[in-house]
């Protein structure tokens, strides 16, 4: 199986009670997650200072017979679903869903860029994903544990999501 993998963060409202209904979202949508990193909170990087911290995930999805097109689709849908509730200036979204890895694809178009761009950058990434996978190797051949410290600090602060 094609091993894909989905970036899920929150700052606003119940949050893990977010990442716990786009997973359930998601599945529903037909993009089934088979495994989840531990909830890690993250302080929030750029933006203002006062911002709530992140709870942020990664999932491994099995998306059965879609694409990564679809599955944009699907991650649209799920995050207008969730996105409904916001503070009254529009601030930061109730979540945020990113396709971080499809298997061996490399993509980088008006839509897609896959692997996410920043994906190495940022340990509200790294650090969940590396609950999913010790020693991850990106598309081009870079190993993730060899690439700079990646920038922001996090920490686990519960169990993995449930999966469906
Ligand atoms: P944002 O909500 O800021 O993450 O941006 C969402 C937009 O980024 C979507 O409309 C996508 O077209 C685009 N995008 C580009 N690459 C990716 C990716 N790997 N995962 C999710 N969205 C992406």
């Amino acid at each position: 199986m094609t091993e894909v993998l989905l970036g899920l963060g929150s700052n606003l409202g119940d949050r893990l009670a977010t990442l716990q209904r786009a997973v359930d979202l998601l599945a529903s949508h037909g993009v089934c997650a088979v495994a989840s990193s531990r909830v890690w909170s993250t302080a929030a990087l750029g933006g203002p200072s006062d911002q709530p911290e992140f709870l942020n995930a990664v999932i491994r999805v099995d998306p059965g017979e879609l694409g990564a097109d679809e599955v944009l689709s699907v991650i649209g849908a799920v995050e207008a679903e969730l996105g409904r509730v916001r503070d009254e200036r529009w601030g930061p979204r109730t979540v945020d869903i990113d396709i971080l890895l499809w298997g061996d694809l490399v993509r980088d178009d008006a839509r897609l860029t896959i692997p996410h761009p920043r994906l190495h950058e940022r340990a509200f990434v790294v650090m969940p994903l590396l609950d999913l996978d010790p020693d991850p190797v990106l598309p081009d051949g870079r190993r993730l544990l060899e690439l700079p410290v990646p920038r922001g600090e996090a920490r686990p602060v519960g169990p993995p999501l449930a999966v469906p």
